[in-house]
């Protein structure tokens, strides 16, 4: 008998996960773990611990991973309030495990875990195999080292594009023959919390991998809303105008890789336009982000970010940062994006950019008090994507056009001509 440890991070799949289909494929018995890690990266601003929404659409997404795995007579194992390293070698002890399969994550503390976790796994002697399964395109599919990854987006992309091809998703494995043995571990109880879902929520669905391509289904081939998304994809108001898969890839319900090659039949079986690519060519800011995370590791996290020079000045005052996470500014279109945000966990792309912009330049705010704050609310937080936006809009970041100032009024009357989202949210 062989005994596996596997730990589940922003991975909340079976299908297309290396790390899963690699330990069912080498041990009889696989003992599946999520252990939840707040690996805050600046709490100086804003208080510790997950929003309500985060928090509601990440417990949905482990009940459902943990249906998952019922259904193939596992169980998955929540431990909350533990230091991961030493649960995860205390775990193998009690189980005699002999290997620990997790994925790869690609921002500074997450890997930091990853490091401490192989030296001292090796002192047990214990091998830990740590798994690329986030992004497009895998480390060796690349056409340059990550040393070497393009500062600039159109760089990156431009290279990708030509010279790298994004390999299919792998099968799940069909875990059901395997042996589930009884170790007596207690786990943490799954319990989704109750919280209050706003009507006009653009993202009104649970976190989950049945959810997720649900999602899929609905943007691609039933609704087939992708055919406008580059049209419609800097609106505010409503469930189509993006895909609003951010979530469930940032928590991996559903893989990069599988939404590429959905997207693929799609054009190939309905039709490709302008729009198919661009969804597409947002899957590679994506990649791109978490690239340059891997690249840049701990100054994705810093003031001065991925520039040299110190910024000039970083201000913070309280009285005015409350008025911004409380949306009372008086700015109607920071506002109503910040109600937004404060009712459902999620902001589309444009409110984002015009909040940050509002929050470091017009009321001259730590931009790092700002991702703190979207890192304690988003459902769909992701440190990669989360600090290199937050960076690019303070000028912060590789940008060759580094003052990222956005004129709010003018951008509430071209993006809501008729105020709709404003009055919406007011
Ligand atoms: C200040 C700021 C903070 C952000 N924080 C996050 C975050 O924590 N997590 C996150 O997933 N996105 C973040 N974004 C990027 C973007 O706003 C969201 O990915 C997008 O709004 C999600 O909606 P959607 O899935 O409908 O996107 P769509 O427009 O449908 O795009 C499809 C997918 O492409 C990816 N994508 C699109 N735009 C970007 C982008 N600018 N950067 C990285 N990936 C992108 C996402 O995975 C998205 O799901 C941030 C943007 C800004 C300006």
């Amino acid at each position: 008998m062989s005994t596996c440890i596997l730990w589940f991070r922003n991975n909340l799949r079976l299908g297309d996960n290396t790390p899963v289909a690699e330990a069912y494929s080498h041990y009889s018995t696989v003992i599946p773990v999520y252990i939840d890690e707040d690996s805050w990266h600046n709490t100086r601003w804003v208080e510790e611990g997950k929003g309500d929404h985060r928090l509601r659409f990440l417990t949905e997404s482990l009940a459902d991973l943990n249906d998952a795995l019922r259904n193939n007579s596992s169980e998955l194992l929540v431990l909350r309030g533990v230091e991961p390293i030493k649960a995860l070698l205390e775990l193998a002890a009690k189980t005699k495990a002999t290997a620990i399969y997790a994925p790869k994550e690609f921002a500074y503390n997450e890997r930091k875990v990853e490091f401490s976790l192989r030296e001292r796994a090796k002192d047990q002697g214990i091998t830990v195999h740590l798994m690329t399964e986030r992004t497009l395109y895998l480390e060796s599919d690349l056409p340059f080292g990550v040393n070497e990854i393009p500062e600039v987006f159109s760089r990156f992309r431009g290279k990708v594009e030509k010279r790298s091809r994004v390999q299919p998703p792998i099968e799940e494995p069909d875990v059901s023959s395997f042996d589930s043995l009884d170790f007596n571990l207690s786990s943490d109880r799954i319990q989704v919390p109750n919280v209050f879902q706003d009507q006009r929520s653009a993202v009104p669905f649970n976190g989950g991998t049945i959810a997720a391509w649900r999602q899929l289904d609905f943007y691609l081939w039933e609704s087939k809303q992708i055919l406008e998304y580059k049209q419609t994809r800097n609106g505010m108001v409503g469930r189509n105008y993006s895909s609003k898969f951010s979530a469930f890839l940032a928590l991996g319900c559903i893989s990069a890789r599988q939404i590429y090659d959905e997207l693929q039949r799609f054009e190939e079986e309905i039709k490709s336009n302008e729009s198919t690519y661009w969804l597409f060519f947002e899957l590679l800011w994506r990649e791109y982000f978490q690239w340059i995370a891997l690249k840049h590791g701990k100054n994705l996290f810093s003031a001065h970010g991925l520039q040299r020079e110190r910024p000039i000045r970083q201000g913070f005052n309280a009285r005015a940062f409350e008025k911004w996470t409380s949306g009372n500014t008086g700015d109607s279109l920071v506002d109503a994006n910040m109600k937004e945000l404060a009712a459902t966990g999620f902001m589309s792309n444009r409110g984002r950019q015009n909040v940050a912009s509002y929050l470091v330049h017009d009321m001259g705010i730590d931009w790092r008090a700002g991702a703190a704050f979207f890192e304690k609310h988003l459902i769909d937080y992701d440190p990669a994507s989360n600090y290199g936006n937050w960076l690019y809009n303070a000028g912060r970041g590789n940008d060759p056009r580094p003052f990222r100032k956005f004129d709010t009024k003018i951008q509430a009357e071209r993006y809501d001509p008729k105020g709709e989202f404003i009055e919406m949210w007011t």
